[in-house]
């Protein structure tokens, strides 16, 4: 039986894996990260540390909670990505979001695929009924500035199940949030190696011939007949480099910049985060608490239950790159700029809802949407696949995508992931 390779078990490696083993493939799954577990500290324990100012950088993170990973940009700017089986949908807050059009420019048709996940992976709106009073004004608001707003799809194993204990980004203690995991669980074909770095890909006479992996301190080359990359936006440029293919320098990674301001009892942290969007041209707005700038911005060394912020999210200037260790990621003005007009737009939300500007602050800028490392051009659109790559080797994550979108990608990943594994299939003759 032909043996394939994933590496990664995101959003984009589970769908591969899938795919894959529907085609007859003998699957191998390596996941650098272990099987996740959502942060289990007590947050109170915490508290006397924040006041005191003693949790001063972000990547400390890393040190509690594994699972998360933390990079930080020369800039300052807080790269954030799951290290676990379920990769970065671990700590999702849940958005379902079908964000394609840069990929239909390109003539990559996916409207079978996303058919295909609407009946895979479960999505709810249905989380409006618990809404508090506060975030019904905030959609309110939003309304009356003709900003659109929409009720966020959210993936949802079990809805049920949700407590909005707003928790979404430490990972989901209840079982209510779907994460990638559950495409690969129970199906036959399909292993999962945890705790497996893939270093790079064997490539001899033009073709892929394996991993070399490191599991458990011993070092081994894994032999197999293809290869499919999907170690994210940040980990699988990291991987071709090593193996001799550069990638690109046009990272892209989706800020996130969130515009608060002190509320006494808001309690928007026990809320299920952004339960609603506003789509404007190069960005999202949507309420969102940040426990990030929460434990190290120091303009938010005040109680939690007493803050209400508006994220950002943007789609930022394909310019930067990760070699694994330094990750460069400049915002140029054109970034800028477009921070500015969504900045405005939050003064003007805030001011909708009886909060004058000079009463807000900002949070850390961060981001977690990396991408475009290895972008698709209308040459790729039919093979999904790039020359600089022998035949048996493929990539299934948003290092494909051509642009930044400022949206959440997963379902998006998904789609692209499953329709590479196919094209993967056929090429294999299956
Ligand atoms: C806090 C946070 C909240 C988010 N919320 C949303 C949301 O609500 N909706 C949405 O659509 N998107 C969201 N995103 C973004 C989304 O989670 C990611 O873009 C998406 O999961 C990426 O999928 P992926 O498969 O490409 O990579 P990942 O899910 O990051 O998976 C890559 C996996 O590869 C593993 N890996 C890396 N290097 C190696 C290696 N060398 N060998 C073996 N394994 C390796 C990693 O450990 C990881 O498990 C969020 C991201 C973050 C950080
Ligand atoms: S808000 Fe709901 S989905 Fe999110 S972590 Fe809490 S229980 Fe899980």
């Amino acid at each position: 039986m032909a043996k394939a390779i994933v590496v990664g078990s995101g959003a984009g490696g589970c769908m591969a894996a899938r795919e894959l083993a529907a085609c007859g493939l003998d699957v191998a799954v390596f996941e650098a990260g272990c099987a996740f577990r959502s942060f289990a500290w007590d947050m109170d324990r915490f508290e006397p540390l924040r006041q005191a100012g003693l949790f001063f950088d972000e990547r400390m993170i890393s040190l509690l909670f594994p699972q998360m990973r933390v990079v930080k940009a020369q800039d300052g700017l807080v790269h954030v990505a799951g290290r676990a089986v379920g990769g970065s949908t671990a700590l999702a807050t849940g958005n379902a979001v079908r964000y394609d059009r840069y990929l239909a420019e390109l003539g990559i048709d996916l409207d079978a695929e996303f058919a295909e996940l609407e009946r895979m992976v479960p999505q709810t709106t249905a989380h409006r009924a618990g809404w508090s009073a506060l975030t019904e004004r905030l959609f309110r608001a939003f309304e009356d500035l003709g900003l659109d707003p929409q009720v966020t799809p959210k993936f949802m194993e079990d809805a049920a199940r949700c407590t909005r204990c707003g928790m979404c980004v430490l990972g989901c203690k209840y079982g209510a949030k779907w994460t990638a995991d559950n495409l690969i669980a129970d199906v036959e074909g399909v292993r999962l190696v945890e705790g497996a770095t893939v270093r790079e890909v064997v490539v001899e006479d033009g073709r892929a011939t394996g991993v070399v992996v490191r599991t458990g301190g011993k070092t081994e080359l894994v032999a197999a007949d293809v290869v499919v990359l999907a170690a994210g936006g940040l980990g699988t440029p990291v991987i071709l480099e090593a193996s001799g293919i550069p990638a690109s320098p046009t990272l892209f990674v989706d800020p996130v910049l969130c515009v608060a301001t002190r509320w006494e009892g808001a309690g928007l942290e026990r809320q299920l985060p952004m339960p609603f969007v506003s789509e404007q041209s190069d960005y999202i707005l949507s309420p969102y608490f940040d426990w990030l700038s929460f434990y190290f911005n120091k303009d938010w060394r005040m109680p939690h239950g007493d803050i209400v912020s508006l994220m950002i999210k943007m789609a930022d200037a394909s310019i930067g790159s990760y070699d694994g260790h330094r990750l460069d990621k400049p915002l140029v003005d054109s970034d800028w700029e477009v921070i500015a007009r969504a900045v405005d737009q939050c003064h003007d939300i805030f001011e909708e809802v009886g909060v004058p500007r000079e009463k807000t602050f900002f949070g850390t800028l961060n981001a977690g949407h990396p991408g475009g490392c290895f972008p698709l051009t209308e040459a790729e659109a039919e093979t999904l696949h790039h020359d600089v790559l022998p035949d048996n080797l493929f990539i299934a994550d948003a290092s494909l995508f051509p642009r930044s979108m400022g949206n959440p990608p997963i379902l998006t990943i998904m789609a692209l992931a499953m329709k590479v594994a196919r094209k993967c299939c056929e090429r294999l003759g299956r």
